[in-house]
């Protein structure tokens, strides 16, 4: 059914059926009512996917869709505009203006870690481009998948939004066929395979992935608030955020104090989450003994406690920990966090320059100097000054990573020109007909000299 999908979605997008403004607004308050229709399905699969509690679950999941959707809505007009460019004096006559059109159909691959925010974010962005999209949500958090199939399937023209469910063989298939844009999320490894399948066909697209994100704590900054904004960010959804601080760096003069102030934010924030059992699990057993097994990679200053029949490892801080041990070398995605104190700025950035560009960057610093040097000097995607994830939550700001964090950006006004494609045209005049323009010999060479 795959390839009658996506030939079906192209032909229904070039018959130019999506184009009209009226036809992508109503596609984003349908989006917009299959979400109320169907909040309690969803959240009740999200909590059976990975124990995350409703109101968790609605304002990470819900709260960012509903938000591009409302800025979508109000912006829709004016993204849709062609925008007049400058024509040189060379082209006397001429006019210039970029019009956006849709690509076609997009192909958009989530991951599980945030199952539905990750799947209907960059279809908001997909269908008011005026694109049809082919949704493959994750097969880890298969009642998500299922209760999104079903209220898409159930809400939108299959010419429109379908889903196909499935795992890596599945994604990998849909990959085979000539989509025209695809939008993928997820880790490292298989975004160079799906960057691979798209030279296949010259597909444009979109990689949105994972690494290790530092925060890094000065001597300047305010320790309690910086523990607090870093325990939050770590340990919220288990640590399964793309861009939880992956590790802190802490200057050493404050490193005691810090440490002391993390364990008790952490403490206040997620105890009694952890003792009544309402903790963010861990996705999968395979994942689980993969971090589990970052316990010998250091000291545990706080937590370490886990159950298997639960899936659930409590908040954990680890210390004397070395860079070449494995929770220093891969992306942790959970709730371990490793402290390491540093003397000297320089080595910070020394260390920093020879990783990988990572997604985020969290500077804690009242020293205005330190910031500086910290988000000018270390190239990655986003990041925040004195907190931690707010970035990604605020729909006027582009999100994305560099180089091996990812390729390209999306939310708010940034999803439209991702969806988008940019056609360039220049209208000429047929009433004048200025003859430099046809010399190519000495006479044109003089004019371009000019
Ligand atoms: P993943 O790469 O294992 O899977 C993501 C998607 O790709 C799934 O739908 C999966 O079915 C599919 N897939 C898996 N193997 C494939 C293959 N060989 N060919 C084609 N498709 C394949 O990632 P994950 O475990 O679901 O998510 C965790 C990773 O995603 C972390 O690295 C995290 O940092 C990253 N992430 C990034 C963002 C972001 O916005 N940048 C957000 C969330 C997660």
């Amino acid at each position: 059914m795959n390839m009658d999908m996506r030939e079906r979605q192209q032909a229904y997008v070039r018959s130019g059926i999506t184009k009209p403004a009226t036809f992508r607004e109503q596609q984003l308050r349908k989006l917009k009512e299959m979400l109320e229709r169907y909040e309690s399905t969803l959240l009740t699969a999200v909590q059976r996917d990975l124990n995350k509690q409703s109101s968790e679950a609605y304002m990470t999941e819900f709260g960012f869709v509903y938000q591009e959707i409302t800025h979508a809505l109000e912006s829709l007009t004016a993204w849709m505009k062609p925008v007049k460019i400058k024509t040189p004096p060379s082209h006397v006559g001429s006019r210039s203006w970029v019009q956006p059109e849709p690509y076609g159909s997009v192909l958009v691959i989530a991951p599980w870690n945030y199952p539905i925010q990750l799947t209907l974010t960059p279809l908001v962005g997909a269908l008011a481009a005026g694109n049809s999209v082919v949704l493959k949500p994750s097969e880890l958090t298969p009642h998500t998948s299922r209760a999104l199939a079903e209220a898409i399937t159930a809400t939108f023209s299959p010419e429109v939004v379908s889903v196909i469910e499935g795992d890596a063989k599945v994604a990998s298939a849909l990959l085979d066929q000539p989509f025209d844009y695809i939008f993928f999320t997820g880790s490292v490894a298989v975004g160079k395979i799906v960057m691979e399948k798209a030279a296949r066909h010259l597909t444009p697209h979109t990689l949105e992935l994972g690494g290790k994100s530092p925060a890094i704590v000065d001597k300047t900054a305010k320790l309690t608030m910086a523990a607090k904004r870093i325990a939050w960010g770590k340990f919220s959804n288990a640590g399964q955020t793309c861009i939880a601080p992956d590790y802190v760096l802490v200057h050493q003069h404050v490193y005691e104090s810090f440490l002391e102030q993390l364990k008790k934010q952490t403490l206040k924030l997620f105890s009694e989450r952890t003792a009544d059992g309402t903790y963010t699990q861990i996705v999968n057993e395979r994942h689980f003994k993969r971090l589990c097994a970052y316990f010998d990679d250091g000291t545990i200053a706080l937590g370490g406690q886990h159950d298997m029949s639960t899936r659930m490892i409590a908040p954990t801080i680890l210390t004397d920990v070395s860079w070449e041990s494995a929770v220093m070398q891969e992306e942790i995605f959970g709730p371990i966090l490793p402290v390491i104190p540093y003397d000297n700025e320089d080595h910070v950035l020394a260390r920093l320059h020879a990783l990988p560009n990572p997604l985020a960057l969290y500077v804690f610093a009242e020293d205005v100097a330190i910031q500086e040097l910290f988000t000018a000097q270390v190239s990655f995607g986003g990041g925040c000054i004195n907190d931690t994830l707010m970035h990604v939550a605020n729909v006027h700001l582009p999100f994305g990573g560099k180089g091996p964090s990812g390729i390209g950006a999306y939310h708010g006004d940034e999803s439209f020109r991702t969806f988008s494609h940019q056609k360039s045209l220049l209208k000429q005049s047929t009433t004048v007909d200025i003859p430099f323009r046809y010399q190519t010999g000495k006479l044109g060479e003089k004019v371009i000299r000019k």
